[in-house]
């Protein structure tokens, strides 16, 4: 089974992602993680795709599909994984298909208005040693409570970036959802209830699919 987030910068995907991979057992891939890791090590890939993430563009399709590629290809998603922020766009769509095409797929489309979406955003906080993301608009955080590691706001959380984010998912997202919609595999969930409001239909599509 591979299950495909799809949601503009916010809506959730990886607080369901990490949801559905504690429930299921698929383990959650997130190209945006991966990247970062790179970054943050300083590695010769890092240092192509820093400034790209930075300006809130996208990395080149090639570079994503092989960290997929390498990913999923590990022992612990032969049960199935999860795709958090891949693909992106059509053409990685179908790249994936040629990697990995023989599996039974899910792709959720969480909605969320933009208004919301840039509230969350202006509230976000990630600690850079575990990934644990925070919502800062209802309390004060500064350390993360699973590691102990300083937060810090994601470079291309500032709402400039965000805007270009947007604006390129505006741009990215109809032919995908075009895609899956035909393959007759797409579904639509509001991403604007809570977390457990959200899983809770998450879950519902995934076990229609499973039985
Ligand atoms: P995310 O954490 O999913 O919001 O991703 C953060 C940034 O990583 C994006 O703004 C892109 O610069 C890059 N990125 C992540 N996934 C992809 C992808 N599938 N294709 C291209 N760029 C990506």
């Amino acid at each position: 089974m591979r299950i495909i987030l799809l949601g503009p910068a916010g809506s959730g995907k990886g607080t369901q992602g990490e949801m559905i991979e504690r429930h299921y057992g698929f383990p959650r891939i997130s190209t945006g993680d991966l990247l970062r890791l790179e970054v943050e090590k300083d590695t010769a890939l890092g240092k192509i795709v820093k400034k790209i993430m930075e300006a809130g563009e996208l990395v080149a399709d090639d570079i994503v599909l092989e960290i997929v590629r390498s990913r999923i290809a590990q022992p612990d998603c032969k049960r199935g994984y999860v795709l958090d922020g891949f693909p992106r766009t059509l053409n990685q769509a179908i790249l994936l298909e040629k990697v990995d095409g023989s599996r039974p797929e899910i792709a959720i489309e969480i909605q969320v208005s933009e208004e919301a979406l840039k509230q969350r955003l202006a509230g976000r906080l990630v600690c850079l040693q575990c990934g644990t993301v925070y919502n800062i608009n209802n309390n004060k955080l500064s350390q993360c409570q699973a590691c102990g590691a300083r937060l810090t706001v994601r470079n291309d959380d500032r709402p400039e970036v965000v805007s270009q984010r947007f604006r390129i998912y505006r741009e990215t997202i109809g032919p995908l959802i075009e895609y899956y919609s035909k393959k007759g595999v797409l579904f639509r969930i509001d991403g604007e209830k809570t977390p457990e409001e959200v899983f809770r239909e998450v879950k519902s599509v995934i076990d229609s699919r499973l039985n």
